[in-house]
């Protein structure tokens, strides 16, 4: 079957790409660099990753460009840690300048660390970020600098959080991946801090994607644990989905003040609402994170490939995304890049 097909002009969400297993594709991740200034304990637990290449901003817009003219309708720029990319401005305003299939100007989102949002929330928002999503992964300096293994940075990461704020990045949204017996004790102390700083705090369970191979199933922290426990404090109601592909499960605060979200991958997969694929620092295609099979986009591109070769690639690739990803079953292998060698 021609790739091509696969763009429905007679359905009314023509805009927009649908791959093999009739899933839409409407999100790319794209990772702008594979170097970050933190060294998260559970992520960089060897901290002997190779380095991958990094492309020139003008690659990374003329490769988003593509997917765009295919149907993406949300792009979120991650690494690594993304603001390390002095260009991140100029990256964030050329897709600012971009349209997707229906028209409008792209989403943009970034997520990054935060260290050094405190001076770059504003610019990023006067250039066309829409989003911004901050990982932190304990609301006790003690223990967040134990993992981030960067003396200071809990200060500069609460400093980054109220300047995005200030910039109107709303919802500010705060990522915690939760590990067994490490930081599963910030469940409460998250909940009271996204109430009180009104962003909306995502708990992650853990998935097997550091570095080293040390993930076990007895180091997830599952969603209902986490519900139960923030429930003892505050009664939750359940929210809908604000789109198809939401990962998230949404909780709001019974009295109204604010919400939480549980990404849940290890206890209640979400593979078959998926509308994600991911581009790495060094230009491959990747169509799941669990994936084992690279798309060497950037390789095409060098060859001399035509912008419309790239976009014949791009929905050839897409129709090879998986159908779901096998963590905790036997025979499970794990991805040859780690997260933050692929784009959290
Ligand atoms: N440096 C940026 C940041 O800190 O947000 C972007 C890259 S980081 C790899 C993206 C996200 O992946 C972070 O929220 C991090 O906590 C999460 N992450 C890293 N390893 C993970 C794992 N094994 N399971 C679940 N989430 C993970």
């Amino acid at each position: 079957m021609a790739a091509n097909l696969h763009l429905d002009a007679d359905s009314p969400t023509a805009d927009l790409l649908r791959d093999s297993h009739g899933r839409w594709i409407t999100d790319l991740r794209v990772s702008i660099t594979d170097r970050c200034n933190y060294k998260c304990v559970y992520c960089r637990t060897g901290l002997h990753g190779a380095q991958y290449a990094e492309l020139s901003a003008q690659d990374y817009l003329r490769f988003i460009q593509s997917f765009l003219s295919v149907g993406i309708e949300k792009v979120r720029l991650t690494g690594g840690e993304p603001m390390l990319r002095r260009d991140l401005p100029q990256i964030v305003a050329g897709i600012h300048a971009m349209r997707t299939r229906a028209g409008h100007a792209p989403e943009i989102a970034v997520t990054t660390n935060g260290h050094l949002l405190e001076d770059l929330a504003q610019p990023l928002r006067d250039v066309g970020l829409s989003r911004v999503t901050i990982s932190m992964d304990a609301v006790d300096p003690a223990t967040f600098e134990r993992i981030t293994r960067v003396p200071g940075s809990f200060t500069s990461v609460l400093r980054g959080i109220e300047a995005a704020q200030r910039a109107g990045l709303d919802p500010v949204k705060i990522n915690c991946v939760l590990l067994r017996g490490f930081n599963e004790d910030q469940v409460e102390a998250f909940a009271h801090f996204s109430r009180e700083h009104g962003v909306v705090v995502r708990f992650i369970e853990f998935m097997p994607l550091e570095e080293d191979r040390l993930w076990t199933p007895e180091m997830v922290v599952p969603l209902t644990e986490i519900v139960e426990r923030i429930q003892r404090l505050y009664p939750l109601t359940v929210l809908a989905p604000t789109t198809a592909g939401e990962t998230a499960r949404r909780y709001g605060f019974a009295d109204g003040r604010g919400e939480i979200g549980i990404i849940a991958p290890v206890t209640q997969a979400f593979c078959g609402a998926c509308s994600r694929v991911r581009l790495t620092s060094d230009g491959k295609i990747r169509t799941c994170l669990f994936s084992h099979r690279e798309h060497d986009l950037a390789g095409l591109a060098r060859s001399g490939a035509s912008d419309e070769q790239l976009r014949q690639f791009l929905l050839q690739v897409i129709q090879t995304k998986e159908a779901r990803h096998h963590i905790g079953e036997p025979g499970f292998l794990k991805p040859s890049r780690s997260m933050v060698h692929i784009g959290g």
